[in-house]
């Protein structure tokens, strides 16, 4: 028997966790993390109790409630009895925390499976902020927490493009696929009835949309019994878009000007970083990046492929915030941040504000107090490339976002490519990959799909179907 168990991903945007069995085999496609419905119930100051264990997320419908999948000690606080695993691997699409964060709540026998480069991801992230129990995807701490315990190390798997691997009944062939985070795949795996397909998050616009081209084309090759496909834009289709368009419209805002510029985007998203990059490189700028991203230069330089700069390279530069004593002594920096405080490239907010056309600040919103110590002139450039706020709090960041704009009487622009394929894209490649049942997921608008699939399952959380 072959079935599909959708636990998350349900009529909204990430926190896919999809069971799939197969005979005696069980694997797990993804295991993200749900903002909307986290967002439901928890905020800035009202979160999940760690000290609680697994309850809180188990009783708020954060987490599914199954046997054999969570760690030990998280079960202990709950007051329930350790289970042995029952889940023979995660197969990991992303490095996005709505496919890959709440593996922090796996047992830690079950392997882990992804890129290579999504593993740099993941190790940058893991380095670079604090261990929260929300964040322990590559390792984890045992709770009740003891400082003086090593971290535990998850089992993980990497692969790349080209290898195909067994776990148990299914055959696994991972594909590389273009999305606004290098080292993303989606699935083909050859299960006893026939093979099914995952799309991951896929997008077509982007700088390397010939890897979605080569998923699509094999996917619709091995005539898959089942399409578990994202559906984020399916509501969606604007104008023409592609980083190419955001690097000329950005460069040219850049081009004239002799003033600070802000550049406020995500730092994983490399296509993005890289475009920044060359911008502020033909406009005879450094770019200056903030001690956090400095985290993802140092994993994501390792990997030729992504040809992503080195943290030494003569056209970066580092920015050193004001910490603790304020006065950039040594002991100001702590942790792993520590590593990158030494090096000759950092700059600090006054270096920075006597080299106002010299430079290109990555720095956004929650940098904003070193704005004070920059001292922008009227006309400084702030460019926000990340999507634009959808929820209500994102809107009220805009609001803030704007009255500091408006205080430094700095000019704001948009700039920005989606991540995600447009409503068309999504409904071309179902088309051309002609599944037999198509199962949307990771989507507000799942029946959309409907124009191109008359074998569409609307899918119900916690319910199995079988193929
Ligand atoms: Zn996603
Ligand atoms: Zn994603």
């Amino acid at each position: 028997m072959t079935s599909l168990t959708f636990y998350g991903g349900v009529n909204e945007i990430g926190g896919n966790k999809i069971l799939l069995k197969d005979k005696d085999t069980k694997v797990f496609l993804d295991f993200g993390k749900g903002f909307g419905r986290r967002n439901k119930f928890f905020e800035e100051y009202l979160n999940p109790r760690t000290a609680n264990g697994i309850v809180d997320f188990l009783t708020m419908g954060l987490l599914p409630d199954i046997h054999g999948v969570y760690r030990d000690d998280l079960l202990v606080l709950a007051d329930r009895k350790p289970e042995e695993p029952d889940i023979d691997a995660v197969l990991l699409t992303h490095a996005h925390a709505d496919h890959a964060d709440y593996i922090s709540f796996l047992h830690q026998d079950i392997p882990i499976y992804m890129g290579e480069t999504c593993h740099l991801i993941l190790k940058a992230l893991e380095e670079r902020s604090a261990r929260t129990l929300e964040k322990e995807v590559l390792s984890f701490r045992q709770r009740p927490y003891d400082r003086k315990e090593e971290p535990i190390p998850r089992k993980i798997k990497e692969f790349r493009t080209g290898d195909k691997f067994k776990i148990g009944s299914l055959e696994v062939e991972p594909i590389h696929v273009d999305h606004s985070v290098p080292g993303a795949y989606g699935f083909i795996i050859y299960t006893s009835e026939g093979p099914i397909v995952y799309t991951g998050d896929i997008r077509i616009h982007g700088t390397k949309s010939q890897m979605t081209r080569d998923f699509i084309e094999k996917a619709k090759e091995v005539k898959p019994i089942a399409l578990i496909c994202e559906g984020t834009r399916i509501n969606k289709n604007g104008k023409e878009e592609s980083e190419q368009i955001v690097f000329n419209d950005a460069n040219k805002i850049v081009n004239g000007s002799d003033r600070l510029v802000f550049a406020d985007f995500n730092f994983k998203d490399v296509d993005r970083m890289r475009t920044f990059y060359n911008i502020a490189k033909e406009n005879g700028r450094k770019f200056v990046v903030k001690l956090n991203d400095a985290f993802f230069l140092k994993y994501l330089s390792q990997d030729p492929q992504l040809n992503v700069p080195k943290l030494d390279d003569e056209d970066i530069a580092i920015y050193l915030p004001k910490k603790g004593s304020g006065t950039y002594s040594d002991s100001d920096y702590k942790g792993a941040e520590k590593q990158f405080v030494d090096q000759d490239n950092c700059l600090t907010a006054d270096e920075i504000s006597t080299k106002k056309s010299e430079v290109l600040c990555a720095l956004g919103f929650y940098s904003f107090t070193s704005l004070i110590d920059m001292k922008p002139r009227p006309g400084a450039i702030y460019i926000h490339s990340a999507s634009e706020p959808y929820t209500e709090e994102q809107e009220i960041s805009e609001d803030r976002t704007q009255n500091w704009i408006d205080h430094f009487g700095m000019n704001k622009y948009q700039c920005h490519c989606s991540g995600h394929a447009q409503g068309r894209e999504l409904l071309e490649t179902v088309t051309e990959i002609a599944p037999k049942t198509l199962y949307p997921v990771h989507t507000e608008h799942p029946d959309l799909y409907n124009k191109v699939s008359k074998n569409m399952v609307l899918v119900e959380e916690g319910k199995e179907y079988k193929i």
